[in-house]
């Protein structure tokens, strides 16, 4: 195993927008009542001044203030790893690289937007940030960020994941944030469902808007997500950035690039600095998305205008989605569950420049297996995904025998799942068939407005 390392100096001094790159213009936002392009001042309740410049920003590069890169510091550059001992176990002639992001101190890629966006809320006055979280990641990576910055955070913990997560929990309590199983009898939002179910398992989307009405309901607080919109794609492309960086370093370049998606922030993060030369023809690079078959956006989903959360308070966002009201069967790799993806990403898809793969859990968790007992990593469920992709990836070229470059994200480590890795090694990890009616129900309820 070979560890590929930039000096602190190195870090990236900027993000990459990829708006003004893309081969068609991103279609506007819609406002969830008025149905009319989303203007940026309507966000203003929810989102400080400095990210709702960066969401519609047209500049290619944008400053990282110094503050933030000096918080990046506690744990970036990240390392690059050339996983040969990979190699030789699948017996691959491809160089396999993974970058890996689990060195941040929530154990996820997630820090690298939660600190700019507590930093731009603190130094715009709010004092109180709120959230939703699935499998946990966002909220810990928000928690951590918020007392960095002395912020109050609130989480609204997906229920499920609130009872089969405790650790989770403790860790954004350990932060000092307050967690609140949602559904909660908090929000408006959150009764309602209860009223319908009381049993209500919860789901990302559900979460979402009663974090969205907390924060509107309140003049100090404000709402951040942790994926999907362009400003949080924007914080995550320093993993690209170096990682184009560290290959330099060996004089590679990768032929393909993979990654997990959730909502897309960490693929979008590593492929984006990539992709103006395969925009600009001047590389052939691939770019694999790899998502759970029991939430397939990109590869059973429709490319529509859609809502971020159940209650229909966030902005309608251009994107390929299962339908706000889909909630997909109770997989391990919790941060997949959402229902849509970073409207940036999904153009791209739809472009032809992104494919996409959905894959069972436990061919996931097998590769994670071998991976851990090969490279010594335990990684997350999502970013097993990820390596499932690398791996196919790998195959292919042993069996071409092409010696292809393929760099995958290892967005997170997994020492919080290891109850999963349990159930995998007992042989009680369930697959879950997607059926097609389930997704075409939650379609039907898709907003009737033509992208
Ligand atoms: C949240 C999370 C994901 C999925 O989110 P994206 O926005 O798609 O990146 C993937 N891996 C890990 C470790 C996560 O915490």
């Amino acid at each position: 195993m070979k560890k590929i390392l930039l000096t602190e100096d190195q870090m990236p001094q900027q993000w990459y927008n990829v708006l003004p790159d893309l081969p068609t213009p991103l279609a506007p936002y819609l406002h969830p009542e008025t149905l009319q392009p989303l203007k940026p001042e309507d966000l203003a309740p929810m989102l400080p001044q400095a990210i709702i410049d960066q969401e519609f920003s047209s500049q290619r590069w944008i400053d990282i203030p110094d503050p933030v890169r000096d918080l990046y510091r506690m744990w970036r550059p990240s390392p690059l790893y050339r996983a040969d001992r990979l190699e030789r176990a699948l017996d691959t002639p491809a160089r396999i690289y993974f970058k890996y992001e689990g060195v941040s101190p929530a154990g996820s890629h997630k820090p690298n937007t939660a600190i700019p966006q507590a930093f731009y809320n603190a130094e715009e006055g709010i004092r109180r940030l709120t959230t939703e979280t699935g499998a946990g990641q966002w909220g810990s990576a928000l928690s951590f960020a918020g007392s960095l910055f002395g912020l109050d955070v609130v989480v609204y913990m997906v229920k499920t994941s609130y009872e089969a997560k405790p650790y989770r929990r403790l860790l954004m309590q350990t932060w000092g944030a307050e967690v609140h199983p949602s559904p909660t009898s908090l929000t408006d939002a959150g009764r309602k469902i209860l009223a319908e179910n009381p049993e209500s398992p919860g789901s990302l989307g559900i979460a979402i808007s009663e974090a969205i009405e907390d924060a509107l309901a309140r003049e100090d607080t404000n709402f951040a997500l942790g994926s999907a919109m362009n400003h949080v794609v924007l914080h995550q492309t320093v993993i690209g950035l170096e990682a184009r960086k560290q290959l330099e370093l060996v004089d590679d370049y990768p032929d393909v690039v993979v990654g997990c998606v959730g909502g897309g922030s960490n693929f979008a993060g590593l492929t984006f600095p990539f992709m103006p030369d395969r925009l600009s023809g001047a590389r052939p690079t691939r770019f694999v998305a790899a998502e759970p078959a029991a939430c397939p956006t990109l590869t059973r989903g429709t490319y529509g205008y859609d809502y971020p959360d159940t209650a229909k308070l966030g902005p309608l966002l251009p994107m390929r989605t299962v339908g706000h009201g889909f909630v997909p069967a109770p997989i391990h790799a919790g941060g997949l569950r959402f229902h849509g993806d970073a409207p940036t990403l999904c153009l791209l898809h739809d472009q032809g420049y992104v494919e996409a793969r959905a894959y069972q859990q436990n061919e996931v968790f097998a590769e994670a297996i071998r991976f851990a007992r090969s490279e010594g990593f335990v990684m997350a469920p999502e970013s097993s995904h990820a390596l499932r992709g690398a791996v196919e990836e790998a195959l292919a070229a042993r069996e071409s025998g092409t010696p292809q470059v393929i760099l995958f994200g290892l967005s997170g480590h997994g020492h919080f799942d290891l109850a999963a890795f349990d159930a995998f090694l007992a042989g009680e990890l369930e697959d879950f068939d997607t059926n097609a009616e389930e997704i075409e129900r939650a379609l039907a309820e898709l907003p009737r407005v033509p992208l």
